[in-house]
């Protein structure tokens, strides 16, 4: 069954990866034709690099693994809902579908009045609860 939750679980196994290193958990996938053809998760402490949240990452290793820089038939899967930054590369991409876990009101482009491509059609609040609370409990533990 490849429904949005059955994908969302797997960013979620991304994300936890991401808690393994003592990153923010972030997790991320691309989906092309009911495959999944990328996974990332955060690693901006482990690289030493502000840009390597989890969707860059995916968009890149998409973009390698079709041979096209435009993610067209492909969905992204985030446990948390992108940035600014994120928000932009998503919309050079003209990807047809984001799916986001929990939303991000500081950081999130939503709330900053962004949008995607107009083609990128937009599912927010899968398994939100088990996104949220992973990011939640990170930062709780290191208060
Ligand atoms: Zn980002």
């Amino acid at each position: 069954m490849f429904t949005d939750e059955y994908y969302m679980k797997l960013a979620l196994q991304e994300a936890q990866i991401a808690l393994e290193k003592d990153e923010v958990p972030i997790g991320c996938i691309i989906v092309s034709n009911n495959r999944v053809i990328a996974k990332a998760h955060n690693l901006t402490e482990t690289l030493n690099d502000v840009t390597a949240h989890a969707e860059m990452q995916a968009i890149t290793s998409a973009a390698n693994y079709l041979g096209g820089k435009y993610l067209q038939n492909c969905t992204l899967y985030v446990t948390l809902e992108p940035c600014v930054m994120c928000c932009g590369a998503l919309n050079w991409s003209q990807i047809s579908k984001v799916v986001i876990g929990a939303r991000d009101e500081q950081r999130g482009f939503i709330n900053k009045n962004l949008s995607l491509h107009p083609k990128t059609e937009l599912v927010t609040g899968v398994m939100e609860n088990e996104c949220s609370d992973l990011v939640r409990n990170f930062f709780k533990s290191k208060r």
